[in-house]
Formats: structure tokens, C-alpha cells, sequence
């Protein structure tokens, strides 16, 4: 599973920008190997899911700690589009400390996603619990660039 201590070192980096290459280097949908059953197992354990506004923001009310910060995957390409993540509790809690997001409240949450409302919303579980919503960026989306490759990961909360 994802943890923690990967969001504030930077093995969730090297973990994407990996899949990403793997996904460019192969055409067409994933052959079935090991490389490609490993990519899928780890991309599974984020268990994501596809959040209207509304949803994002009962998960917001309902966290103790809230932190805004850069969307982790924008470390990969700079020059792309700057959205901001909402990082949850625990996550949030460790983001902020290792610099990397800032505090925030309800409000600057809401204000930060009203910002980017044509980005599909994604929530990821993170050490166990869902503690990243994502305005996400499908064209570098490992999720969305993964459902390409034939890998159905993202689904709508109920
Ligand atoms: S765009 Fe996708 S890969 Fe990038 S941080 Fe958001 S959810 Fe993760």
C-alpha cells in the first residue's frame, strides 16, 4: 500500500514517473507480464475514486486536518498545469510538516477546487485511509493514462 512516508519522500515520484515511462514505452494496451501485473497491484492499492464536488467536500468537512499543496505528479513536469491537491488528517498532517503543503481551512479548500472544477476529482487511500483529493490531470494522470492501458482503476464513489 501507498504510505505516508511516500508522499513526503519522494518514492511516490520515482513510483509514478516508472509507471509513466513503462506506459509510454509500450503501445496499445499492457502486455501480460510481470512488470505489468506488478504496476497493476500497486495502482489498485490506491484504491481511487472519482468524486463529484459535493462528495470531495463532505470528505473535507469531515477530516481534523486539511493542507493544500501542489498535485504530487507536477514534480515530474513543472511546465505542465499547477493544481493543487487537498491532502487529509495523517497526510495532511505530515505534508505540511515535511514542507512540501500548507495548512488550510474548509473554505480554502472549497476555493482551491472551485478553481479547477473542469479537473475530474479523484480521492486516493493513502496508509490505509483516503487522504488525497486530486484535481487530477489526465494526459500525466497515472490513472487515467493506466485506464488507457486496459488497467479499469478508476471508479465513481457511490
Ligand atoms: S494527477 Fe493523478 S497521478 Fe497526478 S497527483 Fe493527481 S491523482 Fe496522482
Amino acid at each position: 500500500m501507498a504510505t505516508i512516508e511516500e508522499y513526503t519522500g519522494d518514492n511516490i515520484l520515482i513510483s509514478i514517473r516508472k509507471t509513466l515511462l513503462y506506459f509510454n514505452t509500450e503501445t496499445g494496451q499492457l502486455p501480460d507480464n510481470e512488470q505489468s501485473l506488478h504496476i497493476r497491484k500497486k495502482i489498485e492499492e490506491f484504491e481511487p475514486l472519482l468524486l463529484t464536488l459535493d462528495q470531495a467536500l463532505v470528505c473535507i468537512e469531515n477530516a481534523d486536518v486539511i493542507a493544500l499543496g501542489e498535485r504530487v505528479c507536477r514534480n515530474i513536469n513543472p511546465e505542465s498545469v499547477y493544481t493543487e491537491s487537498v491532502f487529509l488528517d495523517d497526510l495532511a498532517l505530515a505534508m505540511i510538516a515535511s514542507g512540501k503543503a500548507q495548512r488550510a481551512t474548509f473554505d480554502d479548500a472549497m476555493k482551491s477546487l472551485d478553481k479547477h472544477t473542469c479537473r475530474p476529482l479523484i480521492i486516493s487511500r493513502v496508509s490505509g485511509r483516503y487522504q488525497e483529493i486530486c484535481a487530477s490531470v489526465p494526459s500525466e494522470c497515472v490513472y487515467w493514462r493506466a485506464e488507457k492501458k486496459g488497467i479499469n482503476c478508476l471508479k465513481h464513489k457511490a
